[in-house]
């Protein structure tokens, strides 16, 4: 059997920090994934929100191939087109002043977090300010990215974190009004929750936020690097908000694949915060990887991805409320777009995802009761009716 061989060969050198699931995948087309035996599975999990274009997409293929061949790395001691594009890319699709290209969203959110920090020192001339993050927030694994994240399970032996933390309950403007005072220097939450459990933000909230951070000259930063690149039809989940944090950060899908995120400031945080010798990355904006970003702005806009979300978005969610209503287990639909998360009741959501991949479907999990379903953006209505039959004989 190719399969075992292979796990457990995997398992002799790669040290053990995910219990995976027991299929080895091996090429992408389209929407579906092939393993090492052959087995065909349709993905809504897109290498959890990456792959925004799906496999094999022809455009970012060639253009990925193209620039492998003329230049990957040079190091952020000199300049590369490549990395100019993407920016101007950004920067249009955001509206926003100024980008720092990283290599993860935890480094997008760790640059963030010393923006706002730097922000804050030259408004009131000495260090030492907090940043309130909200409870069940995830913003990724490295130490300062953890300090902000509100999971007490991701952090607990990792303690003492970056200090100055506090913790507010997300969606209830009270909780975050109570933790303000003249040390605070940022505000981080995620538009639409995701590890915590696809939580949308209310409407109300993150306007309140954005109030009370203008009131105080509190930066706002909106971490976008599941729910952005149109995942809910929108670039950026909080244009359907129409509210604009002054710090954004982006990953997951930016690069369609290729390891990249950014951190994107608005005009305020640009003007006063990092400079020369602040902050620096070798990798960071390099030629590949922004090639990838370039490549997959141009393609979203020759193929109307973000308009393809929205028309669709209405069939999948009926879909998922049509199975919500056969269903007892499934008791709550949350989510925008192709971030769809459903609530299960009284039975492991592991066990249905196992289920799932046995019935060639690939979905995970978020929090701990909800099912999670970020497909890549170019599904079609063909493939929603497929995935609810699959997830059907996994229930
Ligand atoms: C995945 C994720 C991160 C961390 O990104 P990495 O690339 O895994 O470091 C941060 N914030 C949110 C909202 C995420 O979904």
């Amino acid at each position: 059997m190719k399969t075992t061989d292979y796990i457990e060969r995997s398992e002799k050198n790669i040290l053990h920090t995910y219990n995976r699931y027991q299929i080895v995948l091996d090429r992408g087309e389209g929407v579906y994934l092939y393993d090492v035996d052959d087995k065909k599975y349709l993905d809504f999990a897109a290498g959890i929100a990456v792959n925004g274009l799906g496999y094999h997409h022809p455009i970012y293929t060639k253009a990925l191939q193209e620039q492998a061949a003329r230049l990957t790395h040079i190091s952020n001691l000199y300049y590369n087109t490549p990395m100019m594009e993407a920016g101007e890319k950004v920067l249009k699709a955001s509206g926003m002043a100024k980008v720092f290209f990283t290599n993860s969203g935890a480094e997008a959110i760790e640059g963030t977090l010393k923006a706002a920090k730097k922000y804050a020192f030259l408004r009131d001339g000495h260090a030492g300010h907090s940043i309130i993050a909200m409870e069940h927030s995830f913003h990724g694994r490295t130490v300062g990215a953890l300090s902000v994240t509100g999971n007490t399970h991701y952090r607990e032996p990792f303690e003492p974190l970056m200090g100055g933390v506090r913790f507010a309950r997300f969606n209830d403007l009270d909780s975050v009004k109570a933790q303000i005072d003249d040390t605070v220097c940022a505000v981080i939450a995620e538009t639409i929750q995701g590890e915590g459990g696809i939580y949308p933000a209310d409407p109300d909230f993150l306007t309140g936020l954005r109030q009370l951070c203008d009131e105080r000259d509190i930066l706002l930063i909106l971490d976008e690097i599941q729910c952005g690149m149109g995942r809910t039809g929108h670039y950026f989940a909080w244009q359907g908000y129409g509210v604009e944090p002054d710090i954004m950060t982006c990953a997951k899908a930016l690069g369609g694949g290729v390891p990249v995120g950014a951190f994107v400031l608005g005009e305020k945080a640009a003007a006063r915060s990092l400079e020369p010798g602040d902050h620096g990355t070798t990798y960071g904006g390099n030629p590949l990887a922004c090639a990838a970003v370039s490549t997959v702005f141009d393609i979203y806009e020759q193929e109307h991805i973000l308009e393809h979300v929205r028309d669709l978005t209405p069939y999948l969610e009926e879909s998922l409320e049509g199975l919500m209503r056969e269903h007892s287990c499934l008791t709550a639909r949350r989510g925008k777009g192709f971030m769809q998360g459903l609530v299960v009741e009284g039975r492991p959501v592991g066990e249905i995802v196992t289920r799932a991949l046995e019935n060639g479907l690939l979905i995970i999990s978020a929090g701990t009761d909800v099912l999670r379903l970020v497909p890549p953006l170019i599904i079609e209505k063909d493939h929603i009716d497929e995935m609810i039959g699959r997830l059907k004989a996994s229930l």
